[in-house]
């Protein structure tokens, strides 16, 4: 037990590579080096590689090939849903429909459009960061052109209701002869919950999704819009990705995506359950062996609305604080993250937090363990018995009770 270990849980803000994405992008880097647009066999190699990787995040989808969009990133995605929604339905409407818990992603684009005169209505959580269905009904109106809501938030790890979502939207629609399109941001979501269009997911127009998230390449996202919508793209050039997002294909980072992809759906099962064993094990000695912890996630893990995703445990040591905390167990090999550690706010106070209730102390005393399927029972014993020393010792010393 005393031997140092390397423990990575942070895991909701970048994953290990897979060796594999590792060796497909190497090769793709050093033999597919044409541009897929080129006319000769080199580029054409490129797209049929571009293509193989393309079907691979539509059968993840449950969507055509033709719906798949690739982009720089999940925040490109989001940004281009947002933007692009916008430019592309002034006249239906100027109301945008969104939670107070969304990554910046989503809600500096939304506050960009305030600032152009949108409204831009914000659905509030409860205190494990399940939504305000009632606000959501009761926010929706005919001057509605969107409605983003995240497939899983990245700081509590509760699952929203999208299908749900999706079924109000559609009553709306049909009732009011309106066209409220539905996005949302997966990005914590795809390879720990289901989001296939044809079956968990039916009637969500619009999906943004991230490569490093499911142990696939940084810098590679992709976007699903549904066949018909008339979103206007965001980055506008030489017309690849049937126009939608211009800029010559970044061939090595979708052939790593498609990958990745391939990789999180074979075995999907078997993956997400090494995640909830690993993350079951911890909350448990958590809660069983220190006292004085305030758990912010859903306590059961699962995969429907409201329960929490296998992947993430965000837990408050009270009368510590998390930073403290952070770097006391990276000095034993164990990374965790004190909130959502890809946003430019890596400072400030957690918006998520204090949208679910929490009060300030409560947020400074946060840590948000995330899983991967690499995750074992003995780093977990390891992890509990690290995380027990740095809580008692600093609560030692700051006289905690
Ligand atoms: N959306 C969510 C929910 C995220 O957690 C993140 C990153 O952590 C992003 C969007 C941004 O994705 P990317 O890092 O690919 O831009």
């Amino acid at each position: 037990m005393s031997e140092k270990m390397s423990v990575y849980l942070d895991n909701s803000a970048t994953t290990r590579q897979y060796d594999q994405v590792t060796d497909a992008m190497a090769g793709a880097m050093r033999y597919a080096y044409g541009n897929p647009s080129s006319l000769h066999s080199l580029g054409v190699e490129a797209e049929k590689m571009v293509r193989t990787a393309r079907k691979s995040l539509a059968a993840s989808l449950g969507c055509s090939e033709e719906e798949v969009i690739f982009t720089s990133c999940g925040t490109e995605a989001d940004n281009t849903v947002i933007m692009g929604t916008a430019s592309s339905r002034k006249r239906a409407g100027k109301k945008i429909i969104t939670t107070a818990v969304e990554h910046p992603a989503v809600l500096e684009p939304a506050r960009r459009l305030e600032s152009m005169g949108y409204q831009v209505e914000y659905i509030g959580v409860d205190k494990n960061c399940r939504l305000d269905m009632d606000h959501l009904k009761a926010a929706i109106s005919e001057d509605t052109i969107l409605i983003s809501v995240m497939g899983v938030n990245n700081e509590a790890g509760t699952i929203m209701p999208l299908s749900e979502i999706a079924r109000i939207k559609d009553g709306y629609n049909k009732a009011h002869g309106t066209q409220i399109w539905l996005h949302s941001d997966a990005v914590q979501a795809m390879g720990k919950i289901s989001i296939n269009v044809k079956k968990t997911w039916q009637g969500v127009d619009m999906i943004s999704v991230s490569g490093h998230k499911i142990h696939g390449p940084k810098g590679m996202g992709a976007l699903y819009v549904r066949k018909g919508l008339n979103l206007e793209p965001f980055m506008i050039g030489g017309g690849q990705e049937k126009h939608m997002r211009s800029g010559t294909e970044n061939t090595p980072g979708i052939v790593g995506f498609g990958a990745a992809c391939d990789l999180a759906m074979s075995g999907f099962d078997e993956r997400v359950r090494k995640m909830s064993e690993a993350r079951k094990y911890l909350l448990d000695g958590i809660k069983a062996e220190i006292k004085d912890v305030l758990i912010n996630s859903p306590e059961e893990a699962g995969s429907e609305a409201g329960l929490c995703c296998p992947s993430v445990l965000n837990v408050s040591f009270l009368g510590t604080r998390g930073e403290v905390i952070l770097h006391t167990l990276e000095q034993d090999g164990i990374y965790v993250s004190t909130g959502s550690a890809c946003s430019s706010n890596k400072k400030g106070r957690s918006h998520v937090l204090a949208a679910m209730g929490l009060k300030d102390k409560e947020i400074e005393d946060a840590i948000r363990f995330s899983f991967s399927e690499f995750n074992t029972q003995a780093e977990m014993e390891y992890t509990l018995e690290k995380v027990k020393q740095a809580v008692a010792r600093f609560r030692k010393l700051g006289s905690f009770r």
